[in-house]
C-alpha cells in the first residue's frame, strides 16, 4: 500500500514536472529562436549598402571612419554587441567597436566558419567565445559583394560583414527565474546555461575530430570541455558529486531528468533540467502522510476494538449478574413458598396441639369439680335417707362451692372468647383494692406481707380507660400467679405499685418467689403455656392478661427482680391514662 502511494505520488509529481518543463521549454525555445531571428537579416542588409561596399574597395581613412560610425549607430539601434567588416583575407577593416580598447579592427577572423561561409557567398552563423574580447556570442555573417548583384551568377566576394550577438542577458533571465536551462550545440557542448559553471562542458561523447575542429576554429578559446555530469541508466543526469569537478560544490550530486527540444539554429538543442530530489521528497512526504494515516487508522481500529470488547465484557458481566440475580430471586421465592407452606403446616400442627392441650386442661378442670359434685350429691342423698339432714346440708354447700368453681372456670373461658369491650374511665386503685379483698383469704393463709404503693396527691384514684371486668381480670391473673409463686416461700412478700407518668399509668406486681427461668420467660405470654401441674394451671392467665393489655392499648412485660431488691419476678404494665375522664369524675364527686 505504501509502495503504491510512493509510486503513485512519484508518477504524479513526475508528470506534473514534465508538463511544467515542456511548457517552460517551449517558451524559452521560442524566445531564443526569436532573439536570433531578429539578427538574421541584419548582415545581408548592411552588406548591400554602398557605403559598406565602398569601404572594401579603397583604403580611404575618411570612408573607413564613416563606416565605423555607421556600424556603431546600427549596433546601438539593433542591440548587437558588435558589427564589423572584414576584407577577403579575414582582416577587420571597420567595426562598431572601433573606439573601444577591444576593437576588432586589425584582427583576422579567417579561421572562423562564419567568415568562410560568407567568403563562399553564403550566410554564415556560428557560436564562439570571442577571441578578442573573450566574451561568448552568436555570430552571423553575410558576404559583401562589390559591384551590382545579378541573380544566378556567382559574383566575386569582396569581404564579409559579421554581427556578434551577446546572449548573456538571456541566461540572466533564466537564472532569475530560478530554472536550470541549457543550450547545447551540435557537438553536445553547453554554450548557454543558467548556471555559468556548466558552460563549455559537454553532454555525451565528444569525439576527437569534433575536438580538433573546435580547436581549429578557436570556438571556445581553448576551454577544457569537461563532461557535464554523468548519464544514468534511466536517462537522468547526475551532476556534481565528483571530486574533480569541485566547481559544482555539491559532494553528493544532484540528479535531474531532462526534457529537450531542438532549436532552429545550427543544430542546437535546448534542455530543461528538473531536479529529481524534490520529486522524491514529495513522494516520501506522501508516504509519510499515508503511513501516519495508516497508523492513525490502525490505532483508531485498535481503540474501537478494545472499546467494543470492553462494552461486550461489561454487557456480559451485567447479563451474568442479572441471570444470577434472577436465579437467586427465583430460589428465594421458591424457598419462601416452601417456608410458608412449612409454616402453615406448623401453625396447623401447633393449633391442633394447642387445642389438644386446651381440651385436656378444660376436661380435667371440669372433671374434678364434677366428680366432687357427683360424690357429694350421692352421699347427700344417702345422708337424707338416713335422716342426717344437718350433714347433708353441708354436702349441699360443698356442691354449691364446686359449682361456683365451675362457673368461674367457664367465665374465664368466656372472657377468653370475648374481644373488645368498653373504654370508660376505670379507677385502677379501686379495682386493685377490690381484687385484694377477694384474695384476702389466700393472703392470710399464706402469711404474705403485702405492700401497696400509690401515687401521692391523686386523691386515691388512678384512672385508666377500659372496663372494670377486664381490669379486675388482669389484676387477678397477675396477683394469683404471684401468690402461686410464693406458695413455698419462707417469708413471702408481695409488692404492688401504682404510678402515674404523664399519659401513662404504671402498675408493677413483684414477689420474692423463685423468679422466672429464662426458657419460661420466652413463652410466658403464649397460650396454654404452664409450668404448673395439671389441674393447677391452664397456662391461660398471662395470655389473657396480655390480650387485655393489648385491648387497652398498653404494654406488658416480665422480668426477674435483682437479688438486691428481694429477687423473684416482677410484672410491669403500662396503660394509657384516662385523664379527662378522671377530671370529669372528680368534678362529679366534688358536687355530691
Ligand atoms: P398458669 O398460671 O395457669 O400456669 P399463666 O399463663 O398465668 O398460666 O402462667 C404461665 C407460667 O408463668 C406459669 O406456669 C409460671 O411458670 C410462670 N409464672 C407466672 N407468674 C409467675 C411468677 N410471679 N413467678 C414465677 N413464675 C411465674
Amino acid at each position: 500500500m505504501l509502495w503504491w502511494v510512493w509510486h503513485w505520488q512519484l508518477d504524479a509529481a513526475m508528470r506534473e514536472a514534465r508538463r511544467h518543463a515542456d511548457a517552460r521549454l517551449a517558451l524559452y525555445t521560442s524566445s531564443l529562436d526569436g532573439a536570433l531571428a531578429r539578427f538574421a537579416y541584419l548582415p545581408d542588409l548592411l552588406a548591400r549598402q554602398p557605403l559598406i561596399q565602398s569601404a572594401l574597395g579603397m583604403d580611404n581613412p575618411a570612408v573607413i571612419r564613416r563606416v565605423n560610425r555607421h556600424l556603431a549607430r546600427v549596433a546601438a539601434d539593433s542591440e548587437a554587441e558588435a558589427i564589423y567588416l572584414m576584407n577577403r583575407r579575414g582582416l577587420t577593416v571597420a567595426a562598431s567597436n572601433h573606439a573601444t580598447p577591444g576593437s576588432f579592427i586589425g584582427h583576422r577572423y579567417d579561421y572562423r566558419p562564419y567568415f568562410r561561409a560568407a567568403l563562399r557567398g553564403d550566410q554564415g552563423e556560428f557560436f564562439a567565445v570571442g577571441s578578442t574580447t573573450g566574451r561568448p556570442g552568436y555570430f552571423v555573417s553575410a558576404p559583401v559583394i562589390s559591384g551590382p548583384r545579378e541573380a544566378g551568377d556567382r559574383q566575386p566576394v569582396a569581404g564579409a560583414l559579421a554581427v556578434k550577438v551577446s546572449l548573456e542577458s538571456l541566461q540572466a533571465d533564466w537564472r532569475q527565474a530560478g530554472e536550470k536551462v541549457l543550450v547545447s550545440d551540435a557537438n553536445g557542448v553547453v554554450i548557454l546555461s543558467s548556471r555559468p559553471d556548466w558552460r563549455f562542458r559537454h553532454f555525451g561523447r565528444l569525439d576527437a575530430s569534433a575536438r580538433e575542429a573546435i580547436r581549429a576554429q578557436r570556438q571556445f578559446n581553448g576551454a577544457a570541455l569537461e563532461p557535464l555530469g554523468e548519464r544514468l541508466a534511466d536517462g537522468s543526469l547526475l551532476i556534481g558529486g565528483e571530486p574533480a569537478g569541485g566547481a559544482v560544490g555539491d559532494p553528493v550530486g544532484e540528479r535531474y531528468f531532462i526534457t529537450s527540444s531542438p532549436l532552429s539554429t545550427l543544430g542546437w538543442r535546448m534542455h530543461y533540467l528538473v531536479p529529481v530530489r524534490p520529486l522524491y521528497a514529495s513522494a516520501r512526504d506522501a508516504v509519510l502522510v499515508a503511513a501516519a494515516g495508516c497508523l492513525a487508522l490502525l490505532l483508531l481500529g485498535l481503540w474501537l476494538r478494545e472499546r467494543q470488547q470492553r462494552l461486550w465484557l461489561r454487557e456480559r458481566e451485567a447479563r451474568i449478574m442479572r441471570e444470577a440475580n434472577e436465579r437467586l430471586e427465583s430460589r428465594v421465592a421458591s424457598r419462601t413458598r416452601e417456608l410458608e407452606s412449612a409454616q402453615a403446616e406448623l401453625v396447623q400442627a401447633g393449633k391442633l396441639a394447642a387445642l389438644g392441650t386446651m381440651a385436656a386442661g378444660i376436661a380435667h378442670e371440669l372433671n374434678q369439680p364434677l366428680a366432687g359434685i357427683r360424690t357429694y350429691a350421692a352421699s347427700g342423698a344417702r345422708l337424707i335417707e338416713r335422716g342426717r339432714e344437718a350433714t347433708a346440708a353441708d354436702n349441699f354447700r360443698r356442691i354449691q362451692a364446686l359449682s361456683d368453681r365451675l362457673a368461674t372456670l367457664i367465665r374465664q373461658l368466656k372472657l377468653f372468647a370475648r374481644k373488645g369491650g368498653a373504654r370508660e374511665p376505670v379507677d385502677l386503685a379501686a379495682r386493685l383494692d377490690f381484687v385484694l379483698e377477694l384474695l384476702d383469704d389466700r393472703l392470710t393463709r399464706q402469711g404474705v406481707r403485702l405492700t401497696v404503693e400509690r401515687p401521692e396527691g391523686s386523691g386515691g384514684g388512678v384512672w385508666v380507660a377500659g372496663d372494670e371486668v377486664r381490669v379486675e381480670q388482669l389484676l387477678t391473673n397477675l396477683l394469683r400467679n404471684a401468690l402461686d409463686a410464693l406458695r413455698d416461700v419462707a417469708s413471702p412478700q408481695l409488692t404492688v405499685t401504682l404510678a402515674v407518668d404523664e399519659a401513662q399509668v404504671i402498675l408493677t406486681v413483684a414477689d420474692n418467689g423463685p423468679g422466672i427461668e429464662a426458657e419460661v420467660l420466652e413463652h410466658l405470654f403464649d397460650p396454654f403455656y404452664t409450668t404448673k401441674a395439671v389441674g393447677d394451671g391452664l397456662g391461660l392467665g398471662l395470655f389473657i392478661a396480655f390480650g387485655i393489655v393489648q385491648d387497652l392499648a398498653g404494654r406488658i412485660r416480665a422480668e426477674n427482680r435483682p437479688a438486691g431488691e428481694g429477687g423473684g419476678a416482677r410484672f410491669h404494665v403500662e396503660l394509657p391514662c384516662a385523664r379527662q375522664a378522671t377530671q370529669r369524675h372528680s368534678n362529679e364527686e366534688a358536687q355530691t
